[in-house]
């Protein structure tokens, strides 16, 4: 018995400035069984405000607070352990975050930064991490789709500081098992009663699955050939899109 879906942004719901065909009918068919949904994302070019705006734009009824993301937990995270970070961040997410640096950083946050990993950029992260700071990564997914192929996301700059630095990379967003927690927590139900939706058999499938979630592999978005046996982990189910999927579990 499902009675609650943690569904991933870019990939199931959209690719780019499209919505997946099926997606918006889904949702309406999930909500109207009274299933619980949340949308988790890994997402950190853009603040949840925008993440918003933007499903509102392709069509989806939202609001904030169904979003869940890494850059909420990342600001309860350092703010429970006393850090000032220095922020590697996308410039759309400093308004979410920028209140949280100071000018004696302990720790580098590290999100999906886009044109903002620059050599200088990710040099002055390495020059606090080097000196024992923790690196905090708000997702750790390899790359993403964009219309005009697959693109660069933060977990390769994360293992390039990591590598450089000796520094484990803490992550803060998905595949972390508290993340996938905390998000099935504001809905009320017991983990093995929630259902994660992903396009990445890695960071949303496997992840939700050691974290003691149900889990969806959706053929979508960042999906390539195969990635079902790539998942690793037992119990992982597979959709052609989010249409199926909630066909399944209704
Ligand atoms: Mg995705």
């Amino acid at each position: 018995m499902i009675r609650a879906v943690l569904c991933d942004l870019s990939g199931v719901l959209y690719v780019g400035d499209r919505a997946v065909p099926g997606a918006r009918d889904a949702l309406l068919s999930l909500r109207a069984a009274g299933v619980g949904v949340k949308f988790i994302t890994n997402v950190t070019r853009l603040p949840r405000r925008r993440i918003v705006q933007q499903l509102l734009r392709l069509g989806f009824d939202v609001d904030a607070e169904d979003v869940f993301t890494p850059a909420i937990v990342a600001r309860s995270f350092v703010t429970r352990e006393g850090l000032v970070p220095h922020l590697l961040i996308h410039p759309n997410l400093q308004e979410e975050l920028a209140d949280l640096s100071g000018s004696s950083p302990n720790a580098v946050l590290l999100g999906d930064a886009g044109h903002a990993f620059t050599y200088e950029n990710l040099n002055a992260a390495f020059r606090i991490l080097i000196t024992g700071a923790p690196l905090l990564v708000m997702g750790t997914d390899r790359y993403y789709r964009e219309p005009d192929g697959l693109s660069l996301d933060a977990g390769p700059f994360a293992k390039a500081l990591s590598y450089a630095a000796g520094a484990p990379v803490q992550v803060l967003g998905k595949p972390s098992p508290d993340f996938f927690r905390l998000a099935a927590a504001t809905l009320g139900v017991d983990l093995d009663q929630v259902v994660m939706l992903g396009d990445d058999y890695e960071v949303d499938v496997r992840g939700a699955l050691d974290a003691g979630l149900q889990a969806i592999l959706v053929r979508t978005g960042k999906y390539r050939e195969g990635d079902e046996f790539r998942i690793g982990a037992k119990g992982a189910r597979v959709c052609a899109d989010i249409g199926a999927a909630t066909d399944l579990i209704l």
